[in-house]
């Protein structure tokens, strides 16, 4: 069957172009571009009929059906052949049932969409299989640059160097210094990139791989390029197949560079479009506080983000001030009836603490989602009794520090209210025992 992909402009202005060509802004208005599919070839079958193909495939071992993204392949990138597909199987994450923090706040129907729960522990793993397959067979067929790159605020960077080292293809890395984990540093270091630690912000980094890539010097590999969307919207179809193809009502998104939001529309778009679903979700674009440039701009009444100087925060993977995919975004709130909402440091970190209590383990990303969603139930707007998917976008274990610092009472401007720090004592029998008396008397 022949289905395809090709790049348009996200603005509708003439021309096309196919995947493997290293463009990154439509030539004509300097816009972003988006992935097109040809949809009248895939409604050879109907919804009926994708919903078991997808079922058939799902965590197969079937190479490389298996896998999340390329189980999906038809509706993801299909011109990429077997042999230069680059997976590590990543997607079928586990949807949480959160039923005990969800009873905690009055819901009795949610739902953490655990997205870090992959090969490099967050969800830039879906778009990173499909960006560095298609560069391989851009390669293949005479593409020269020296490396793929990507600015990064730790979880791109570590996708990209995992996927390129799998691939035996360079990998550069431009990093804002001091502002990642010590887990996100350490993973471009393991798989040999060319790490950079530049003095600046990720907005800064990210001016400097745009034209690192305009000179041909490197691949761009940022969520800029339309090809990481393609595999990232498999976490909406993901969600749907998990709840035997019923649409929830809301979603909610931890949000930075603003591509994420749009590659979820797109796959509830495209389920739509293809009889899977006759529905879309509410979405919720969460943003950190101290990094809120669409926030801003959508409780302004506004429908295009001014760049802002973003502030620290401990959620360090969405700290932007000038997110690349903001179009994109609000595109897919005005389609999805969404809203925006944002979360202060001391909001995210107790909201992370309260989580954690009932068994999850939260990285801050994730907690500006689980605060956002407190607000929104205290609010009313989130009733009782509706379905909420909370997207986790990466594994707590990468945030050490973050965890620590919460429970040592040290980050400045936060009480802590559920810190638990350990308890020292010698190896003493009877003060054991006396400590856990004090605890669970
Ligand atoms: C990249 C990232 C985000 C933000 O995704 P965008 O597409 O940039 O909005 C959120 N959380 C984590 C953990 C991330 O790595
Ligand atoms: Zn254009």
């Amino acid at each position: 069957m022949s289905y395809s992909a090709e790049f348009r402009c996200f603005s509708g202005c003439a021309g096309s172009w196919p995947v493997t060509q290293p463009i990154y802004r439509c030539p004509s208005c300097g816009g972003l571009l988006e992935v097109v599919h040809d949809l009248d070839a895939l409604r050879d079958r109907s919804g009926a009929s994708w919903m078991r193909v997808f079922d058939d495939r799902y965590r197969q071992n079937r190479w490389p059906y298996g896998s999340g993204v390329w189980g999906k392949r038809e509706w993801v990138m299909p011109q990429v052949p077997d042999d230069m597909i680059v997976s590590m199987y990543e997607g079928g994450t586990n949807l949480f049932w959160a039923e005990r923090y969800g009873r905690s706040l009055g819901l009795s129907d949610l739902w953490v969409k655990l997205c870090g729960n992959s090969h490099s522990g967050s969800f830039k793993d879906l778009g990173m299989t499909v960006l560095v397959s298609v560069v391989r067979m851009a390669i293949r067929d005479g593409l020269r640059v020296k490396a793929i790159a990507c600015a990064s605020t730790g979880d791109t960077s570590a996708a990209l160097a995992a996927y390129g080292a799998a691939a035996g293809l360079p990998v550069v890395v431009l990093l804002p210094r001091g502002k990642i984990s010590t887990a996100q540093l350490a993973q471009p270091l393991a798989h040999g990139a060319l790490v950079l630690g530049l003095d600046t912000d990720f907005d800064g980094c990210m001016a400097i791989v745009q034209r690192l890539a305009a000179e041909g010097i490197v691949y761009l590999a940022n969520s800029m390029n339309p090809l990481r969307l393609e595999g990232q919207k498999t976490v909406a179809i993901e969600i749907v197949q998990q709840f035997d193809w019923q649409v929830p009502d809301w979603v909610i998104l931890p949000s930075g560079n603003l591509g994420n939001a749009s590659a979820l529309y797109a796959g509830f778009r495209m389920m739509r479009d293809l009889g899977v679903t006759s529905r879309f979700p509410r979405l919720v674009v969460a943003q950190a506080e101290n990094a809120n440039p669409l926030y801003r701009a959508w409780h302004a009444g506004k429908r295009s983000v001014e760049p802002i100087q973003a502030r620290p925060t401990l959620a360090t993977a969405i700290q932007i001030g000038n997110p690349v995919s903001a179009p994109r975004a609000i595109a897919a709130l005005e389609a999805m009836d969404g809203l925006v909402e944002q979360a202060s440091e001391e909001e995210l970190c107790e909201a992370a603490a309260r989580a954690d209590r009932t068994g999850m383990y939260t990285c801050p990303h994730t907690a500006v989602g689980l605060a956002v969603l407190e607000k929104l139930v205290h609010r009313g707007v989130i009733r009782p009794e509706e379905r909420v998917v909370c997207i986790s976008t990466a594994a707590g274990l990468k945030f050490t520090e973050f965890k620590v610092r919460y429970h040592e009472r040290s980050i400045d401007g936060v009480s802590a209210e559920q810190a638990n720090p350990p308890t020292f004592l010698p190896p003493d029998f009877g003060r054991v025992v006396d400590a856990i008396d004090a605890r669970f008397s």
